[in-house]
Formats: structure tokens, C-alpha cells, sequence
């Protein structure tokens, strides 16, 4: 018997940290506007609003970029009490359809709605009420996809932002998958999408025409994923959620950091990345940070302190006790922060 077809949600606030923003301040909503920290700390910017983007401008893009594309833009500092809060009251909606919820950050998650008996068992319908209650209840619009696998339920939230519903019914993803870009599949960064475009390889329809072993002789393990997404096939569930220990990022590299001199370097945009996915978890309170580095002998070792900030200099710091371990040229680099247990949160804002 083939496994029944299931319903996958993908809700997606729209530029959520500058929606709350121009929400409690409706003056902002119109002009273009930036959540980020200042230019002269070299801030970043976290979140900008639709007239901002006319200009050019994206969230990771410097502070100062973006005031030279838009002198006029206004710059709001985050707040992520506030973002936490309405967080906690989207994703309690979400819950009240269904508990199976994975939250990709505080303003995205994917549902399993495929047992949800409400709404005649309608995905549509769910996604409506979805963006419904969210907007009536905390002045946050929403955008939803539905389709039968998250990779297309992804694509299908982001497909008409914002305020967007996109539906792709079983009987139908034959023919979106076949005229969708290759760039738009899970996992194909930019660095993929060259490589593929270098083989005259735009869409999937195109993707398919190429055999297995080629594939995984070009793109090893991943190949085979490509073949599937080519074809539709994405069976990873949606994973209710443990609880986050940590958060981090990590690289492998295409040639071996031949030095400490370089492996340091190479810290830089791992920082930054880390920095922007702390961010987008809403700053959540640090009980340390670590360093981890694969040498080219594939020994592995993470470096730990309770006492660093994560900041380049503490990184740069525990790297090089590490590397003094082996002495050898690196193969992976990898960053991260230890979270303080969601138990020991509550205690903490206990009231005297
Ligand atoms: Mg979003």
C-alpha cells in the first residue's frame, strides 16, 4: 500500500521583526524601514520592510550599505523581548491546529495538518484560518504555503509574499516541479546553483534528464537528493521539537586551511553567520561558546568556554588552543554558542 499523501503547512511571517515594528507604530509603515543596530557599530541590518527592499536593501547587509542606498531609511533597534512575545503567540496558534509544529525560527514553522479532522481535512481552509487568526490576533500577517512535502510547502509560502497563499494539491506538483528553477530546491546554495548552471542545468525538468551517477559523481551524497527534489520526493517529517541546546554553523572546505593563519580568516564570515542565526532566534540567553575543527587527518576536537563572549576575538582565542593540539591543516571549522536550559530561563525571571 503506497503511504498516504501527506499535508504540509510552511508559515512564514512577513519581514516579521520591522511587521511588529510598523504594527506598534503605524508611522513607520509606509516609509522605509530597517530593524538593525547603528552604524557606528558596525551594525548589521536584521529585518527591513517592503519600501526598504525597492531600495536594494536585505537583512545581513551592513548598517552603512544600507544608509548610502536609502539616506532616508529609519533605523529601529531590535528588540527581542517584544519579537519572543509575539513569537510565543503565533506559534500558540499554530498549536491550537495541530501539535505536530517544527519551528524553524521564531517567525517560521512547518505543521503536519495531514491528520487534522477540522476544516473537512482541507489544507486550504487551515492556511486561511491560519493567516486569519494570526493577522486578527497580534497584527501580524503571514504568508502559507501547502503542498504534500515541506521542500515544496517551503517554496510555496515564499511563492506569492507577502500575504501570500499558495497552494500546490498532489495533482499538481508534477508540473510545478518540472518548470521550477533548480536554484529555488532545499539545499542549492549559491555555489551549487553555478556549478549547475556551468552543466546547462536551469530547471528541474532539466535536472531530471541527467542520470544518477552523474549526479553523484558531481555533487557526491547530495547528488542523490537532487534526483529526488527533481522528482518531487521529500520525505522528511516534520520533527516536533526537542529542546535547542545550542546553536552554531559550521564549514567544510573544498581545500584544506593549510594554517593557523588561515583557519583564524576563515573565522570571520563564520561569525558572521553565527551572529545572524543567534539573531534570528531571537537572542536567546548564551551559557557558553565553543570552536570545533576536523583536521586533515579527520580527527575532530571542540574547544569549550563558559566565560567568552561570542565574538571573533573569543573565537579566535579558543581556535588557537585547538589547532595547538594537532599542528595540521583544517578541513572543517565550526562555531557555536551553548543556550542556558529552558528551565533554568524560567528560574531566572522568576520575580523575587
Ligand atoms: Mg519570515
Amino acid at each position: 500500500m503506497p503511504a498516504p499523501v501527506r499535508k504540509i503547512l510552511h508559515a512564514d511571517c512577513d519581514c516579521f521583526y520591522a511587521a511588529v515594528e510598523m504594527r506598534d507604530n503605524p508611522a513607520l509603515r509606509d516609509i522605509p524601514l530597517a530593524v538593525g543596530g547603528a552604524r557606528e557599530g558596525r551594525g548589521v541590518i536584521t529585518t527591513c520592510n517592503y519600501p526598504a527592499r525597492k531600495f536594494g536593501i536585505h537583512s545581513a547587509m551592513p548598517t552603512a550599505r544600507a544608509l548610502r542606498l536609502c539616506p532616508e531609511l529609519t533605523l529601529v533597534p531590535p528588540d527581542f523581548d517584544k519579537y519572543r512575545e509575539v513569537s510565543r503567540q503565533i506559534q500558540a496558534i499554530f498549536h491550537e491546529l495541530t501539535p505536530l509544529v517544527e519551528p524553524l525560527s521564531l517567525d517560521e514553522a512547518y505543521l503536519d495538518v495531514s491528520d487534522v479532522e477540522g476544516f473537512k481535512g482541507s489544507a486550504t481552509w487551515m492556511a486561511r484560518w491560519l493567516k486569519e487568526e494570526c493577522l486578527a490576533r497580534t497584527g501580524i500577517t503571514v504568508s502559507v504555503g501547502a503542498a504534500p512535502s515541506k521542500f515544496l510547502a517551503k517554496i510555496a509560502s515564499d511563492w506569492d509574499k507577502p500575504d501570500g497563499l499558495t497552494v500546490i494539491p498532489p495533482d499538481q506538483v508534477e508540473s510545478f516541479v518540472l518548470a521550477l528553477p533548480v536554484r529555488k530546491l532545499h539545499g542549492v546554495g549559491p555555489a551549487t546553483g553555478a556549478r549547475l548552471d556551468a552543466l546547462g542545468i536551469t530547471t528541474c525538468e532539466e535536472l531530471r534528464e541527467q542520470p544518477i551517477d552523474k549526479l553523484l559523481d558531481e555533487f557526491g551524497k547530495f547528488g542523490r537528493r537532487l534526483y529526488e527534489l527533481a522528482r518531487g520526493i521529500d520525505e522528511r517529517p516534520v520533527k516536533v521539537e526537542r529542546e535547542r541546546k545550542s546553536i552554531s554553523v559550521e564549514s567544510t572546505y573544498g581545500r584544506d586551511l593549510p594554517d593557523l593563519a588561515a583557519a583564524q580568516q576563515a573565522l570571520v564570515t563564520l561569525c558572521e553567520k553565527l551572529k545572524a542565526r543567534i539573531d534570528r532566534n531571537g537572542r536567546p540567553p548564551l551559557a557558553g561558546v565553543f570552536v570545533k575543527v576536523r583536521f586533515d587527518d579527520f580527527t575532530t576536537t571542540t574547544l569549550e568556554s563558559k566565560g567568552l563572549e561570542p565574538d571573533l576575538a573569543s573565537y579566535r582565542q579558543l581556535l588557537d588552543q585547538a589547532w595547538q593540539r594537532a599542528h595540521r591543516p583544517v578541513r572543517l571549522l565550526g562555531v557555536g554558542v551553548r543556550l542556558v536550559p529552558q528551565e533554568a530561563r524560567q528560574q531566572l525571571s522568576l520575580p523575587f
